[in-house]
């Protein structure tokens, strides 16, 4: 079954429209592999693609999800930092992260 992604990009569009709130779509290719979400890792001999959707690191010592570790990539291309902190929620309802701009770049608030 595919994912409708343009249908629930048109749906979420609207909706946020409708409490002023402006979606801003970002460009996802390359976030899944090749960079560690996490540590900022980008030495290929330390990435692996251990099945099509694990992906694991080395150097940080980690395992996720390869979908979840293109989230946290685009999230980091966005905000324009290399490295997420700690306290990024991965997925976790129960772990939040709010985030503040300081009139230069945005910085993680601890909750
Ligand atoms: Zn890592």
């Amino acid at each position: 079954m595919m994912f409708p992604v343009k249908k629930v990009v048109a749906q979420l569009s609207y909706k946020l429209a409708r409490h002023c709130i402006r979606l801003i779509e970002q460009d996802e290719r390359g976030t899944s592999k090749g960079r560690c979400s996490l540590c900022g890792c980008v030495d290929k001999k330390k990435l692996h693609r251990v099945h099509r959707g694990l992906f694991k690191c080395e150097n940080c010592g980690t395992t996720q999800n390869a979908d979840v570790n293109g989230a946290g990539n685009q999230l980091s291309r966005y905000l324009r930092v290399d490295e997420l902190p700690s306290i990024s929620s991965r997925g976790c309802l129960a772990q939040p992260t709010m985030w503040q701009w300081n009139n230069h770049l945005w910085e993680a608030v601890p909750c």
